[in-house]
């Protein structure tokens, strides 16, 4: 090099030519999927993408049971998070985890059982009681009628005993099919359903398992195809694989241990062909 001469420098603006060959190459476009899906873009880090194959099916059995088994492996102990001693606190529990975080949950109902700790004692209370120990997990009114309401029916109707039948416990007010799931399945040990909350609803979708967007369909869809035995604890895993890494806006697919079978349609890293439907 002359003297006095010296290299050139990249520009900091990032225009140079190498930066614009180098972001080409990370902005690998999402190649084209079942059912006649466009061509986007995934501004990440893309590896080569696999197509899905002919014939793919995102129902068939042998990758259900691959599903399962990841999440077996990455999962093997997982419960409901929400703290409880009794069928009748998980109810509770249950209906004050509505738009609400189980975190705030299992700070509320420590204080709250202790207050009451019967079943008895909350079928004594009116509602307006109960608000202010609620208030913080949101629509307090209503979950406050809610859980009153149930308390009293389990006392009136089911002597004090939570039922473990599930058009029982649909008796009760403030209990649908995700609450009554969750306690049946988690306290009594009964696979009645599956568990259908926002988490599942999502990962349902990107999966591919189901698409539908009601919690009754997509229930339906998974039973058919969850080996009954797994119902819970699908629910259970799917519900802390969606807290920890598919979450709802930036997926952690990186980190995810189903990355190369999920075609999710946000994916936000793919080594597989992505199917832009496959989301809610
Ligand atoms: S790969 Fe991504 S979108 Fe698919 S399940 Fe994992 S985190 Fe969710």
């Amino acid at each position: 090099m002359a003297r006095g001469m010296t290299p050139r420098q990249p520009a900091k603006t990032g225009r140079h030519e190498g930066a614009r060959v180098q972001r080409q190459a990370l902005l690998k476009p999402v190649s084209k999927g079942r059912g006649g899906q466009t061509r986007a873009s995934v501004a990440t880090r893309a590896p080569k993408q696999k197509a899905a194959g002919k014939g793919y099916d995102p129902l068939a059995p042998a990758r259900v049971t691959d599903i399962l088994g990841r999440l077996d492996k990455a999962y093997p102990d997982v419960t409901c998070a929400l703290h409880h001693t009794s069928a009748w606190e998980l109810v509770v529990a249950t209906i004050l985890s509505a738009q609400c975080t189980d975190v705030r949950v299992n700070m509320v109902t420590p204080i709250l059982f202790k207050k009451y700790p019967t079943v008895q004692d909350f079928a004594r209370l009116k509602p307006e009681q109960l608000e202010p120990d609620i208030r913080t997990t949101g629509f307090f009114r209503n979950k406050a009628k809610s859980v009153v309401g149930a308390a009293k029916k389990v006392v009136e109707d089911f002597g004090g005993q939570v039922p473990d039948e599930m058009d029982q416990l649909l008796t009760l007010p403030g209990v649908a099919r995700k609450t009554a799931n969750v306690v049946l399945g988690t306290w009594f040990k009964k696979n009645v359903g599956v568990v259908v909350d926002t988490h599942v609803t999502r990962i349902s979708n990107r999966l591919e398992l189901s698409s539908g967007t009601d919690a009754r369909k997509i229930e339906q869809d998974l039973m058919k195809v969850i080996p009954q035995a797994k119902w819970t604890l699908f629910s259970h895993q799917i519900i802390w694989h969606g807290r920890k890494i598919c979450i709802a806006r930036k997926p952690k697919c990186v980190e995810c241990p189903l990355e190369n079978i999920c075609h999710a349609g946000d994916k936000t890293w793919s080594t597989v062909e992505v199917h832009t439907r496959a989301r809610v």
